[in-house]
This record gives structure tokens, sequence and C-alpha cells, in this order.
């Protein structure tokens, strides 16, 4: 049997060794961080090690960062009404882009009728004159804007959202959780308010994340209260092991990003020309705009996702399909469909994501297999 080849790295990549290593030290410990003693100590020093490495791969103050059990419940704790720089009125209402993850499109804690829709360009990119016009309106508002695309890799134009959230005397969370790991993040010159990421997507264990807060930001609820952890955002006893593993995998993340980037990028590029040599009328969405370097959301005419990730998968593929399951049902893919692509377009994106383990091989597996299945699920006269 040969062996499987895993491209479906923006769903979850595996643990790095250095974070299973810090993970199992971490298990060791046995003090609370909260506890004063010795054993306390010990525990609040894994945690403190943690946050500076996850801040510093991010270009952030150690005290910014908030830890959390995932990128959603960053994205829940960052989406509650109330927020505000200092000396601004708090926000009433939330602006979402329209292919923002379902966490944020859910709308966090804010009330159905307080959530408004950005469109985005048939690139998959925030319109932003669009989006300025929903800032125009009264109260000020809290805009979600993600960094990239989890399907597209779409790259958002951040600098310019934060300058008309700016001007309009808004906030800004970002979901940076597909672009962690993959391209610069600096959240002080980002000037952003509020940024989640998610550990599991660069190699540290899941059920770990954090939200970053700016330090002049006031007013954010904390979802979870009780005890005074995480400076009150975030009550509970802190997931040692979880975070100490995602501290060493974001040591690692940072210091390899620009050699992983490249290497995911010098693959892609022998992927997509592949895919179209096979098929000639492959699509390849937001192939003209920035775009992370490991992702490729593809289709051809005819082509239902779910049949052909079940075909790559029999061939040993792991791809997904850029449409949300839910309780077993293949839905249209909400990012296509805002990207202004017909139900049948929406429902046969293909999303191949590589990682720091993907090797040629494994893209010319992806092809072959590709080649096989082309010539049954894509529709004969659309061919070449
Ligand atoms: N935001 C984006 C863009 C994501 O891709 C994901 C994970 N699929 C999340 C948020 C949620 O992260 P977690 O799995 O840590 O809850």
């Amino acid at each position: 049997m040969p062996q499987r080849v895993y491209l479906d790295w923006n769903a979850t990549t595996p643990l790095r060794p250095e974070a299973r290593d810090a993970v199992m030290a971490a298990l060791e410990v046995c003090g609370n961080p909260s506890s004063v003693h010795g054993e306390g100590r010990r525990a609040r020093k894994i945690l403190q090690d943690a946050r500076l490495a996850v801040a510093a791969s991010l270009g952030a103050e150690p005290d910014t960062v908030v830890f959390t059990s995932g990128a959603t419940e960053a994205n829940v704790l960052a989406l509650g009404p109330g927020p505000h720089r200092t000396g601004m009125p708090p926000v009433q209402r939330l602006i979402v882009s329209a292919i923002e993850h379902s966490s944020v499109l859910a709308g966090g804690r804010f009330a159905r009728d307080r959530i408004e829709t950005a469109p985005v360009d048939r690139a998959g990119v925030v319109d932003l004159a669009r989006l300025d016009r929903l800032l125009a309106d009264q109260p000020p508002a809290l805009v979600s804007v993600m960094l990239a695309n989890n399907e597209t890799g779409a790259i958002q134009p951040i600098p310019d959202v934060v300058k008309l959230v700016r001007a309009r005397n808004g906030v800004i969370h970002v979901d940076a959780v597909p672009a962690f790991g993959k391209i610069d993040i600096n959240f002080k010159k980002m000037d952003a308010d509020i940024l989640s990421v998610s550990a599991h997507k660069i190699g540290g264990p899941k059920g770990i994340g954090a939200l970053l807060v700016a330090k002049d930001l006031r007013g954010l609820e904390p979802a979870l209260t009780g005890g005074g952890q995480e400076k009150g955002r975030r009550a509970g006893t802190e997931n040692l092991a979880g975070i100490a593993g995602f501290g060493a995998a974001a040591a690692v993340a940072a210091t390899n990003r620009e050699r992983f980037a490249g290497h995911c990028e010098a693959l892609r590029r022998r992927l997509e020309i592949g895919l179209k040599r096979i098929v000639g009328s492959t699509i390849i969405f937001s192939e003209d705009v920035p775009r992370l370097p490991n992702t490729t959301l593809f289709t051809a005419p005819g082509l239902r996702a779910e049949t052909a990730v079940i075909g790559f998968d029999l061939e040993g593929i792991a791809v997904s399909s850029g449409s949300a399951c839910s309780s077993g049902k293949v839905q249209p893919s909400h990012v296509l469909a805002a990207m202004g692509a017909g139900p049948d377009l929406a429902r046969g994106g293909i999303r191949v994501s590589l990682g720091w383990e993907t090797t040629e091989n494994d893209i010319n597996r992806a092809l072959e297999a590709w080649r096989k299945l082309a010539g049954t699920l894509v529709r004969k006269n659309d061919e070449t």
C-alpha cells in the first residue's frame, strides 16, 4: 500500500516534535499557575514562557496575549458588544466580511439584527468601498475581516481596512488563523485592536488558541467569567500543556516561516501547472490576487466536490472540499458564493493545502490522482 498523502494542512497540521515535547513536559508539572507556592510558580513560568513565544511570533507585547480554547473561542470573545478605543463610544453593531469562518459569521455575542455583511469582489477580496459605506452609518461598528481566507488563501487588504475603521471610530478584529506561520504578522504594526490565532494550524495541539487584545482597547467583556485568570479576560485554570505546546510551535513557526513559505510556493506552482496541464479548463480561485503560499482552491466544469474528495481519498490523497460540511450534508461554499460563483461552481471547489512535510512526490501523487479522476468527474466536452 503506498503511503497516504496529506494535503489538508489548512484544516489542521501534524504536531511538531518540539510541541509534543513541550506538552509532555508540562503534563508532568502539577502546580496551578495561580498558586503562590513553588509548584505554582513552576507552572506559571511555563505559561509565561509560552506567552512570550506566542507574542514574539506575532510581533506583539506578551501582556496582549489571552489564551483561549482555540480560535472559535477567541472569535466569540472578540465579537462582543462594548469594545472601544479610549475616548470613543462603545461599538453597538458588527460588520463581518462575507468570507469569514463560521465562528465569525455567527456573530459571537451580537444580536442577529446587529450584524451586517461586507461583500467581497470576484477574486475573494473584501470590497473596501462597500465596507466604507457600511461604516458610514451610525453607531460605530466592530469590523471583523480575516487576514487571509482559509478556502482560497486570498490575502485581505488589512492596512486599508484598518484605516477605514479608524476613520469611523470603529474597532477592528482580524482572524489570523489561516495566515499564521505563513505570512509575516506584526500585531503592533498592523494596528488592529483584536486578533485571533489557533495552535493546531501551526503544528501545535488542538484545543488551544489565543486572542491578542491591544492595550488601548477598552470595554471587551469576557465570555467566560469567574476566576481572574488571563487578567480577567478569560476565567478558568489554564490548559497548561496545550499552552506549552502552542508556545513551542509558535517559536518554530516564526523561525521557519520564510523557508516554509518558499517551500510551499514552489510546490504549489508545480501543482497548479500540473492541474491545468491535465485539465485545460481548470479554474484556480483567487489566482490573480496575493494568496497564502500553501493554498490552492480549484475546480473544473462538472466537478462535484463531495465526489472528488472521496475519489482523491480512495487514491490515498487527503484534500478537502471548499464547502462546509454540516451534519453529513455538503453545502455550497459560502466563500465561493460570496465571490459570485454560481451554485454549480460553488459546489465544485477542491482545496489542496500544503505544509512543511509536503514533498514533490506528494504533488506528483496528487496530480496522478487528478489525471485518473478527471477522466470521469470532469465534463468531457470542456476537457482539453
Ligand atoms: N477561523 C478560521 C479562519 C479557521 O480556519 C478556523 C479553523 N478551521 C477557526 C477560526 C477556528 O479555529 P479552532 O479550530 O481553533 O476553533
